[in-house]
């Protein structure tokens, strides 16, 4: 590791790695390719160019903090500069910080509820059975991972819609009072068709939420004023708030030996005890759709053996998402299967 690091990317996911990241005293500037974030200062590090700062990037590195991001990796390695994914970097950092075990991004399940039904939902929801996680199980698998896991960059709590889970406050009351300094930032995705009470929003204030709606108002008819509504009410009550559009991949088939090169995701997931090194291949899993092989696509929590390979899981074969074939977000399944 290098003494000094650029962060390159000042969108959702490098804002909040700042917060985690300054602390380490590891960051020396930010990159933007966006001309308007330019030559404005956060938190004290001054937002530069890339060409700009190329000929200090030499002496220093940069941590690349958003997804996509083959096209600037390939700039970076033609310019002989020294980079990691910050998924990478923070397992490192832990790893040479006296050998303590870090994830960079984990999903974390609630539910398999939702109130929509979207064809090719990326947790595979329509195809699964619906549940809510008992709080129970979930306070203790979350007790668990942190007995092994010294650090996560950042857990999203998902669905599902996680706003539907009817014990969504007394866990975050839990992650705040026990977890909270082991997480950099904690997120909950939502679709925003469900406004959280009072008790939640308050719990979601307290644990310091970030609230990412997914925005599927370009394909379900009919959400545009309860999304708004739903915004407005999180703004309202204090937390920060992003909302996206995504842009959906095929993963095809799960196999082993899928065509080679590096899918870009970059989030595990924590769920059934289980460490899973893709998201993606874990609800897979979960419906059906891919035969999980133990000890390479997850491990027992409690098993924990680190191997910093395998926690790695933008060089995974096993599906064709990396061929980034785009499928509709959000059609709403009306009959049979995916
Ligand atoms: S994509 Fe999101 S909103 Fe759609 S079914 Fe899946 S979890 Fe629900
Ligand atoms: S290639 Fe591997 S890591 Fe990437 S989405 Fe597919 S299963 Fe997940």
């Amino acid at each position: 590791l290098n003494d000094k690091y650029y962060l390159w990317g000042l969108g959702g996911i490098g804002r909040r790695a700042l917060e985690y990241l300054l602390p380490m005293g590891v960051l020396c500037g930010i990159i933007d390719n966006d001309p308007v974030k330019r030559g404005r200062h956060e938190c004290g590090l001054e937002v530069v160019g890339y060409d700009k700062a190329l000929p200090d990037l030499r002496n220093k590195g940069v941590i690349v903090a958003f997804f996509d991001s083959q096209e600037a990796e390939r700039q970076l390695k033609r310019d002989g500069v020294h980079y990691y994914h910050l998924n990478d970097f923070i397992i490192k950092w832990h790893l040479e910080s006296g050998g303590k075990r870090a994830i960079g991004f984990l999903d974390f399940p609630i539910t398999t509820r939702c109130t929509l039904n979207c064809v090719a939902c990326m947790q595979y929801i329509p195809y699964r059975k619906k549940l809510d996680v008992p709080i129970e199980l979930l306070i203790q698998e979350l007790n668990e991972l942190f007995t092994y896991i010294t650090f996560v960059g950042e857990i999203s709590i998902i669905g599902g819609e996680p706003f539907l889970h009817p014990d969504l406050a007394e866990l975050l009351t839990h992650i705040d009072s026990f977890h909270r300094d082991k997480i950099g930032s904690l997120v909950i995705t939502t679709n925003a068709m469900v406004l959280p009470d009072e008790r939640t929003l308050r719990a979601c204030r307290d644990t310091g939420i970030f609230v990412s709606i997914s925005d599927y108002s370009e394909n379900v008819f009919g959400i545009v004023a309860k999304l708004a509504d739903f915004e407005k009410t999180i703004k309202e009550a204090g937390l920060n708030v992003e909302r996206k559009r995504w842009s959906w991949c095929d993963p095809g088939k799960f196999e082993h030996e899928n065509a080679g090169g590096d899918c870009g995701l970059h989030h595990m997931q924590f769920s059934g005890g289980k460490l899973w090194s893709c998201t993606l291949m874990a609800a897979a899993c979960a419906a059906g759709y891919c035969e999980p092989v133990a000890g390479w696509d997850y491990i027992d929590a409690w098993d924990c053996t680190y191997n910093q390979n395998q926690w790695r899981t933008s060089c995974c074969n096993r599906c064709m998402y990396k061929l980034k074939q785009a499928i509709p977000a959000s059609i709403q399944l009306e009959q049979g299967g995916r």
